[in-house]
């Protein structure tokens, strides 16, 4: 991998990124502290107070859903609310060196893995194609060493509206939705260089080949059921409308147990806690195709390893907003409990992580990579953006610790199989895995 490092992504150039706002979506929000009148109906609220008076309160995982997915109205759906002038701002759409990066990570897995003759590229939650558009250039870069490698990009994205600005990135076209309503994949075309690229609805749909996967700020939009400890137990929190405010919702605690409690820890020591069950489909899914087929999952996303409370919170316009004001405008959020995800894979691949954003990123070789563009970079403009990325990314007090990483990986690739034999020894060994332990110089 330090090989790529100073070879061939070096000789890419610096490439111009979005103003960066000074909130980024790690921060801890609740609802209740909004004035009444900044409460619009929206056409989400209507459709869920509708829904609240006909069969009663909503779990907040199906508040998440209705509200960030629903096909008609769901926040996700029909805007593109990434960037400077959307809601939120993520770390590929703050520098190129966050994708670079993570493109050389996926060569070095499929180097280090034998070097199958079969590479799909799995992005799920691809946002505006960004990230997905950086490690490309890394992988046209490097062509050499993929030349027999017959690579292809599948993303899983639910928003339409997300998936046009995907395949203008990607493709630099519009691209039409198939005609064939059953088929699973919705869209298709051909990237830039020449890659095929597929979009799906669902990870259950993309093909089970040989294949690489990449979660970025993708599990926190995972719809969470959330409890609190009570004398009589683990009861959850609802939504209901709220009786003394017209047209405003609020949340309520269950008088007596409900299902999503089966997946609360025995031993659970804390009061208030998410679940995720959604996460635990995903990871499970993962975790199953990459023992059968090899490859490797990374996770990129805020969280923690089993230890936060309350984190569900929301974002708009770059601030942070009451999460039961004006649904379907703002985007709802909360950390993702990677101790969770590591349970889900557990007995099927390995996994390694959390590990901070900074601690990966510098491992992977991010002080390089940044002075190789300033060097490159004679616009002082420029050279201003790729340090203020740094920054951001890297701080500790910025997103260099609230971000964590997370990957799968098939047993084998830490025990070491045949595959990873040293000429020079008889015993197999495994390679360490790239950002995850420190750069070794070669
Ligand atoms: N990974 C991107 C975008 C993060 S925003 C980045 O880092 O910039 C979350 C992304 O997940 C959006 O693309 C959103 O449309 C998508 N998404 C949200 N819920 C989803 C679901 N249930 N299935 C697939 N994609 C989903």
């Amino acid at each position: 991998m330090s090989v790529l490092v100073r070879s061939g992504v070096g000789q890419l150039c610096a490439v111009g990124r979005a103003a960066i706002p000074s909130i980024w979506r790690g921060k801890y929000f609740s609802s209740g502290n909004e004035p009444a009148e900044n409460n619009p109906v929206t056409p989400m609220l209507r459709h869920l107070m509708y829904k609240i008076k006909s069969t009663g309160p909503i779990t907040v995982a199906e508040y998440m859903k209705e509200v960030l997915t629903n096909p008609a109205k769901g926040y996700y759906v029909h805007r593109d609310m990434l960037g400077d002038k959307g809601d939120f701002i993520t770390s590929p759409e703050i520098s190129q060196i966050f994708g670079e990066l993570l493109g050389i990570w996926f060569i070095s897995e499929w180097m280090a893995t034998g070097k199958s003759t079969a590479f799909q590229l799995v992005e799920l939650g691809p946002g505006r194609g960004t990230l997905v558009g950086d490690i490309l250039r890394v992988f046209s870069q490097l062509g050499s060493v993929l030349k027999n490698c017959d690579v292809s990009v599948h993303l899983v994205e639910v928003s339409q509206k997300l998936s046009e600005v995907q395949a203008l990135t990607l493709t630099e076209e519009k691209v039409p939705l198939e005609r064939n309503a059953e088929s699973p994949v919705y869209m298709k075309g051909v990237t830039k260089s020449g890659i095929p690229i597929f979009w799906y609805r669902d990870l259950h749909d993309v093909p089970k080949g040989h294949s690489f996967y990449l979660a970025h700020e993708f599990f926190d939009v995972l719809p969470v059921h959330k409890f609190q400890k009570t004398p009589q137990g683990w009861r959850e929190v609802f939504i209901d409308i709220d009786p003394q405010v017209s047209d405003k919702l609020r949340f309520v605690l269950a008088p007596s147990a409900t299902p999503a409690e089966v997946f609360i820890q025995h031993d659970e020591t804390r009061d208030h806690i998410e679940v995720c069950p959604d996460a635990g489909v995903i990871i499970e899914e993962l975790s199953r195709r990459i023992a059968l087929t090899g490859g490797a999952a990374l996770v990129a996303d805020y969280g923690h390893d089993g230890t936060k409370t309350d984190t569900f919170r929301g974002f708009c316009g770059h601030k942070l907003h009451d999460v039961l004001i004006a649904p379907g405008t703002a985007d709802l959020t909360a950390d993702v409990d990677f101790s969770f995800l590591r349970r889900m894979a557990q007995g099927k691949v390995a996994s390694l992580g959390p590990i901070t954003q900074h601690t990966f990123l510098k491992n992977m070789g991010i002080d390089v990579r940044l002075k190789v563009l300033l060097d490159k970079s004679n616009e002082p403009s420029m050279k201003q953006q790729l340090l203020q990325g740094y920054d951001m990314l890297m701080n500790p007090k910025k997103m260099g610790e609230r971000f964590n990483f997370f990957a799968l990986l098939p047993h084998q690739r830490l025990q070491g199989g045949r595959d990873q034999m040293n000429a020079r020894q008889s015993k197999p060994f495994a390679s360490p895995v790239a950002g995850f332990s420190e750069l070794a110089w070669q």
